[in-house]
C-alpha cells in the first residue's frame, strides 16, 4: 500500500534519491537529508502507515523487527558501542509531537556531542 503524495513512499520506490542505509522486504533506511546529530539516518516501514497513532496489533512483527533492527544500523553507520555510546530513537507523531512527514519513520540518531539539536 503506498501513497502516490508521500515524499517518503518516493524515496522508497527510488522515485526521489535517497542515500540508503538498509532495505529488505518490509524495511527501508536512508539518511536524513538535514542531520542533526553525525549519524542520523530514518528507518521507515515500506508499507504506508500514516503514524505511530495508527499502529495496531496487525503491526507488531513490523515495528518489532524495525527496532531490533536499529543497534545494528546504528553500529554499521558509525555509532559507538553502548555504554560509552549509543543511539537515540525517536518517532515524532502528529502536529503536537513535531511530526512533518506522514509515513511512520524512527529517527535513528547518534555520533559524538555535540548535536545540531536533541
Ligand atoms: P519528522 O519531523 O516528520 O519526524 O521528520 C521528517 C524528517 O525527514 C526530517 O528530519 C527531514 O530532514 C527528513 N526529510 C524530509 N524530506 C526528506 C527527503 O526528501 N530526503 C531525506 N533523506 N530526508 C528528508
Ligand atoms: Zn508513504
Amino acid at each position: 500500500m503506498h501513497d502516490p503524495n508521500c515524499i517518503f513512499c518516493k524515496i522508497i520506490a527510488g522515485q526521489i534519491p535517497s542515500r540508503k542505509v538498509y532495505e529488505d522486504e518490509e524495511v527501508f533506511a536512508f539518511h536524513d537529508i538535514h542531520p542533526w546529530a553525525p549519524v542520523h539516518f530514518l528507518m521507515v516501514p515500506k508499507l504506508h502507515i500514516p503514524s505511530m497513532a495508527q499502529v495496531h496489533t496487525g503491526h507488531e512483527a513490523l515495528l518489532g523487527r524495525m527496532m531490533a533492527l536499529a543497534p545494528r544500523l546504528a553500529l554499521e553507520q558509525g555509532c559507538r558501542p553502548y555504554p560509552d555510546g549509543g543511539f537515540r530513537i525517536v518517532a515524532n507523531t502528529g502536529a503536537e509531537g513535531g511530526q512533518e512527514v506522514h509515513h511512520l519513520h524512527i529517527h535513528v540518531m547518534g555520533g559524538p556531542r555535540p548535536w545540531l539539536k536533541g
